[in-house]
């Protein structure tokens, strides 16, 4: 396996490269209403029935900022640990295009919400050393747009301005990225971040999360290239996909004498690569200024401290305090990736079940039961508590190891609870040495060629002795004393 530690080159013509990347996710933030008007933000509602007044434009509509999308936003800041802006101001940039009615993006250019913050990522779950810390430059909170739809008819365009409005966090990276897999985990990991602080529900496919993903090259330890910006991109494998493409295609570019141009480019997945959409506009193109309809924006201490207060406990305090129950690094890291998989693991432990062994059976059998079935930890009938339960009759020694497998498929048929199904199936695991005994002489008396080879030395067919003991008692005999009987019998 390549080393995830050593830095990220791409080999060109005339030597190495090394690629810098930032990002800039627009995140849905959730909440009920929009960032200026009581509309519904609801996704996948008809088209233009999500609209008020204000969403639509309508001259003299004044806009008023929703408290619950600057909380979303201020909560988020702090699960990153940045500095919150107490004065912070609305600007309008101005533009035209068939989505956007009022002329103008109301967002936040000079004085965002939110600072300097950071998140920190892992190349590899199981390496401390493979940690990299990503500067975030800044969280501003400004307006999404409407959307056109191309491809209902042959001659015309749609609007639907359902999203129009509706309040996107843009996170802004700093130029911290230094290549496709720093920036997977990156973005792997500000989704995890989001969705458990509940301020974006993280979902790209719906895009609801999206990013725009700014690439230059460099030759190692020289000056930032000219980058350019590849304009929502959709999937953290898309994302990726647009740094190799985009990255390879100003090398060649630098290597035959040209030079990169500062522009938008647009990624098309079916083709697999970027191409140029309009040369890079700059602040003044937009003519920027402090929206006239807003007040600056004036939080205090009591309000940030309430949403301090509010925040659950994060993906990185979750996985130190499972590794600290005993918990392997590569499990805590595969139970606290997703926040549906950490409540319900958290909810196992609640109901009792011993941390490390929980972490093993959720990670392999659970997860494998749920993969072979298409299912999901939110779909799944399987309740923390029932979970719980059968771990229990584990540890008690009512169950085999492999008897548990047994109940476990069959909750998983049923949705029966362990302890029913142990009780009407009588898959009781028993340790009663009669009856095991009985069963190990009848196989010894039928094996008489096995016994003798065994005795002369051919020790690995005591598990073939095993087996068949198992096998006779359907699986119900306690392994441990099968082990301690045939080693008595067999001297
Ligand atoms: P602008 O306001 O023109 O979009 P910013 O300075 O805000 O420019 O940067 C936008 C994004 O581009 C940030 O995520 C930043 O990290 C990234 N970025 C800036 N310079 C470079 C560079 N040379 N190579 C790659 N990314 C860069
Ligand atoms: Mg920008």
């Amino acid at each position: 396996m390549a080393d995830v530690n050593a830095p990220y080159r791409i080999k060109g013509e005339t030597g190495e490269w090394e690629v810098v990347v930032g990002l800039e996710v627009h995140a849905q933030v959730v909440s009920n209403a929009k960032l200026f008007s009581g509309a519904a933000t609801a996704f996948g509602a008809e088209p233009n029935t999500q609209v008020s007044l204000v969403d639509a434009a309508m001259p003299g509509m004044l806009p008023v900022p929703n408290r619950e999308c600057i909380r979303q936003a201020v909560r988020t800041g702090l699960a990153i640990d940045a500095k919150i802006n107490k004065w912070s101001r609305f600007d309008r940039k101005n533009y035209f295009y068939a989505d956007l009615p009022q002329g103008y993006q109301i967002s936040q250019l000079y004085h965002p919400l939110v600072g300097e913050g950071s998140v920190t990522v892992l190349l590899d779950e199981k390496d401390e050393a493979s940690a990299r810390t990503i500067g975030v430059e800044r969280i501003h909170v400004e307006q999404d747009a409407g959307k056109l739809m191309h491809d209902q008819h042959p001659t015309m365009s749609y609007v639907d301005l359902n999203r129009s409005g509706v309040a996107l966090m843009e996170i802004v990276s700093k130029p911290d990225l230094r290549s496709p897999a720093e920036a997977g985990a990156y973005l792997r990991k500000l989704r995890a971040i989001l969705r458990y602080v509940g301020s974006c529900d993280g979902n790209m496919e719906e895009g609801s999360m999206r990013a725009d993903v700014n690439v230059s090259v460099r030759r190692p330890g020289e000056q930032f290239g000219t980058r350019t910006e590849t304009k929502n991109v959709n999937s953290v494998r898309f994302v990726q996909q647009v740094i190799e493409h985009e990255a390879r295609r100003q090398i060649e570019l630098l290597e035959s004498g040209g030079t990169v141009v500062q522009e938008t480019r647009l990624y098309d997945p079916d083709k697999g690569e970027t191409r140029s959409l309009r040369s890079k506009e700059d602040a003044h193109d937009y003519r920027y200024f402090p929206d006239p309809d807003l007040l600056p924006l004036e939080i205090d201490d009591a309000f940030i401290e309430d949403c301090r207060a509010s925040l659950p406990e994060l993906p990185d305090a979750k996985r130190k305090r499972y590794e600290t129950a005993g918990i392997t690094a590569y499990n805590a890291s595969v139970l606290t990736a997703e926040v549906e998989t950490a409540r319900w693991f958290d909810a196992l432990l609640e109901a009792g079940a011993e941390p490390a062994r929980a972490a093993n059976w959720t990670v392999a059998e659970l997860f494998g039961a749920l993969n072979r079935r298409g299912e999901t930890i939110t779909t799944t009938g399987i309740s923390p508590q029932e979970a719980a339960e059968l771990l229990k009759l584990v540890d008690e020694g009512t169950l085999s190891g492999t008897l548990a497998k047994q109940v476990f498929e069959i909750m998983l048929e049923t949705g029966d609870a362990p302890g029913k199904i142990v009780e009407e199936r009588g898959l009781k695991q028993t340790s009663d040495t009669g009856a095991i005994d009985a069963e190990i002489d009848k196989i010894l008396a039928a094996n008489g060629d096995k016994v003798e080879q065994y005795k002369a030395g051919k020790v690995q067919l005591f598990g073939f002795f095993v087996g068949q003991t198992m096998k006779a008692m359907a699986g119900k005999a306690n392994p441990g004393v099968v082990n301690e009987r045939l080693k008595a019998k067999l001297g």
